[in-house]
Formats: C-alpha cells, sequence, structure tokens
C-alpha cells in the first residue's frame, strides 16, 4: 500500500480558485476584486521609488551572501521598533522590547504562536469574527484551541463594541487575542480611540495577552496614526506581541519581510524571551533572508529615501481613498438601493461592500467582476478605467 494512501485532499483556497477564475475569464472588461494586494492608478503591482533607489544602491556595493543572525538585520529590528512603538516609548527605551526579523507577518504570528504554545498549550486563542482566515489555521497549526469574539455588525456596518467587550470579560485570564492594530481585513472597519482605550482596559483587568497584527500601517491614517493601538497597549505596561509586515507598505511581497515584537516587563525578562523566540527560528528555517530587510533597512534608515518612502505610502493611501469616495458617487450615480456611505468610513484595502454570496455570484458570472463570496473587494485594485463598470454592476445587483 502507498505510504500515502490515506492522504485526504486539503480544501482550496477560495482566493486561489477565485484567481483561476478570473484568469481563464476572456471577456475583455473583467475585473479582480478578490486580490489582497495594492495596485496603482494603471492597475499595476507598484515597484516604490524608495525600494528602487535602495536596490541600485546596493547592487553599487556587491556584497557575499552570508547568513544572518538568527533574529535578522539589528538595524532592521530597531526600526520596526521605532515604527510601531516610537522611539520614545518606555518599552524600547528600558530594553523591554524584542524584536526578530519574520517571513513575512504570516511568519510573525507563527513564531509568535509556537512561543506562546511551548509557554501554555493550554490558554486558547480569541479572533475577531469575521478575521484574516489565516489567523484560524495559523494558530491552530501551532497547536491551540482557536475562538471567536464577535466584531462586525453587518447591520450598522460597525463594530459591534458591546458584543466584543463582553466576549473579552468571559476569557479565561490568559487567553491570547488576536487583533487587527488598523486596516480590518477583511471589513475595514476598526476601533476608534475610545473604543482601544476600553479594549484595553478589559484586557487588563481580565488578564488576557494582545497579539496585534498589524500589516497596512499607514494605509489607514498614517504611519503614527496607524500605530495608536499598538501605544495604548505599549503604554498600559501589558506584556504584548505585535505581528507586523511590510508586504504592502513597500510593495515588498515576495520577499517576506516582516517582524515578531515582543513587550516584555523587564529588560532582564526581554533578554529570556528573545533567547526563545531565536530557538523557535532555529529550529523552524534556522534564519532569515537577507534581500527584503536589507532594503527596508536601508530605506528607514536614510533620511533621503525614508522621506520618499512616506510619501509614496502616502499616494497610496490618498488614491485609496479616493477609490472609495468614488465608488460611493458612481454607486448613487447610477441609482444603487441603499446608503453605501459607510464604505468611505472603512480603512486600508478592503470593504466589507454588503454584497451577499449571490450577489458576488452573479457579479462573476453576468459582469466579470470578481469579489470574494463574504463580500469583501479590494479597494485598492480600483481605478478610474474600473470604477464605473464596478459601481454600475454592484447597483445591478443590489437590485
Ligand atoms: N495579517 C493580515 C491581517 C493580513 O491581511 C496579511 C496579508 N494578507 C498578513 C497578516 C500576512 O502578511 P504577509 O504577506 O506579510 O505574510
Amino acid at each position: 500500500m502507498s505510504l500515502f494512501h490515506s492522504v485526504a485532499l486539503a480544501p482550496r483556497d477560495p482566493i486561489l480558485g477565485l484567481n483561476e477564475a478570473f484568469a481563464a475569464d476572456t471577456r475583455p472588461g473583467k475585473v479582480n476584486l478578490g486580490v489582497g494586494v495594492y495596485y496603482d492608478a494603471e492597475g499595476r503591482l507598484p515597484l516604490m521609488r524608495a525600494v528602487r533607489e535602495a536596490e541600485r544602491e546596493r547592487l553599487a556595493t556587491p556584497t557575499a551572501h552570508g547568513y544572518l543572525p538568527i533574529d535578522g538585520i539589528a538595524a532592521y529590528d530597531a526600526a520596526v521598533q521605532q515604527l510601531l512603538f516610537g522611539a520614545e516609548a518606555a518599552a524600547v527605551t528600558e530594553r523591554r522590547v524584542v524584536t526578530v526579523q519574520s517571513l513575512g507577518g504570516t511568519g510573525a504570528l507563527k513564531v509568535g504562536a509556537d512561543f506562546l504554545h511551548a509557554l501554555d498549550p493550554s490558554a486558547k486563542v480569541a479572533i475577531s469574527t469575521p478575521s484574516w482566515a489565516n489567523h484560524r489555521g495559523i494558530f491552530e497549526n501551532a497547536g491551540f484551541e482557536v475562538i471567536d469574539y464577535p466584531y462586525y455588525d453587518a447591520a450598522s456596518h460597525a463594530v459591534d463594541i458591546d458584543g466584543l467587550l463582553a466576549a473579552l470579560d468571559g476569557f479565561a485570564p490568559g487567553t491570547i487575542v488576536v487583533l487587527h492594530a488598523c486596516c480590518h481585513n477583511p471589513t475595514g472597519v476598526d476601533l476608534d480611540t475610545a473604543q482601544w482605550r476600553q479594549v484595553v482596559e478589559r484586557m487588563q483587568a481580565r488578564e488576557l495577552v494582545p497579539f496585534l497584527d498589524i500589516a497596512y500601517q499607514g494605509f489607514g491614517d498614517g504611519i503614527e496614526p496607524d500605530a495608536a493601538a499598538i501605544r495604548l497597549f505599549e503604554a498600559s505596561g501589558l506584556p504584548m506581541f505585535v505581528a507586523s509586515s511590510f508586504s504592502k507598505s513597500f510593495s515588498l511581497y515576495g520577499e517576506r519581510v516582516g517582524a515578531l515584537s515582543v513587550v516584555a516587563a523587564s529588560d532582564d525578562e526581554a533578554r529570556r524571551v528573545q533567547s526563545q523566540l531565536k530557538r523557535v527560528v532555529r529550529t523552524n528555517y534556522s534564519n532569515p533572508p537577507t534581500y527584503g530587510a536589507a532594503l527596508v533597512s536601508h530605506v528607514l534608515h536614510t533620511p533621503a529615501l525614508r522621506a520618499m518612502w512616506e510619501d509614496e505610502l502616502g499616494a497610496m493611501r490618498e488614491r485609496i481613498r479616493a477609490m472609495r469616495r468614488g465608488l460611493v458617487a458612481r454607486l448613487a450615480a447610477h441609482g444603487a438601493t441603499g446608503d453605501f456611505g459607510f464604505i468611505e468610513r472603512q480603512r486600508g484595502m478592503f470593504s466589507y461592500s454588503g454584497l451577499d454570496a449571490a450577489q458576488v455570484a452573479r457579479l462573476a458570472e453576468e459582469f466579470g467582476i470578481y469579489a470574494v463570496s463574504s463580500g469583501r473587494i479590494c479597494v485598492a485594485a480600483l481605478n478610474e478605467g474600473n470604477l464605473d463598470t464596478v459601481a454600475g454592476a454592484i447597483a445591478a445587483v443590489g437590485r
């Protein structure tokens, strides 16, 4: 009998299936709103100027391809800490933050999950309803039981803050709570500052463990304001985890550039945590890749390139916002039923459009417009060339 006779076929990734259906569609006006990447006004994946410049400078001084330290490039890790916590944060100046370079945001979540599971395998991990699909998979794969907390209220297109706070009150101490720091994927709906304060307070009272995921810093209100939740948690003194990613903000998806940062109670505790994080990395993939992190570090530590990057990221953010405004205006122009103003209040690359699975299926069949069956659309895939078609089609399936 074959070794693999009992291997079951794993379920297909729904988004990959959607990309295949999009690729097979021969209609010229087809649009893929199912993607999770930022496209520019021409519908192309950008190569940012700051990145291109850093690549050019790097090529000018050829370097041999040695191993990086297990926790990555030290200057990169320091730059990550400053972006997330701010240079003046007590946790940073008191050397209570440990940062390890990771394989994108996904890798950061996985290193954090493995570390936490070794610490307390009986703790549960709570994720939002809905959440990025891989949250459940990563934490379950690390051995945890994953539970849900209410997050999105479809009727009001807003955060179900009462449901969320009540769920936190019911969790056992030590429960790990995964929170989207900004630009919630898939809904685009974030907590405001007052609501974050309530969450921090409840988590502190209940001794819950915050694990913040920030994959879109700079895509909401700006680099600094998008880190507000991280800063509130840091100021609370709670031990915390942050998984961060430069996939989107540097348009470096394939280079796998992210980091896991852990805030501990003391410098000494941080060194011990660091030693264990390094052990997780060492026994999984030994050490991280150099190229992407070297580029990011170079940009963040070179004032002219950093300013260029901030400008470019700002332009990406503004373009997404313009597309949100444009979509709302054109939906109204096409006589769409209902008020779509909530799309303008959402943040980041995604919007929970309110379309149901049947309407999403009609969008694909009748109009060649592909979205996730939950109704999630990628606003960053809209541009002046497809906005009107998309608005017309959404209005038609909504009638
Ligand atoms: N967290 C969230 C909420 C995301 O949306 C993503 C990317 N889609 C990630 C983490 C992972 O990012 P990366 O590609 O850097 O692994």
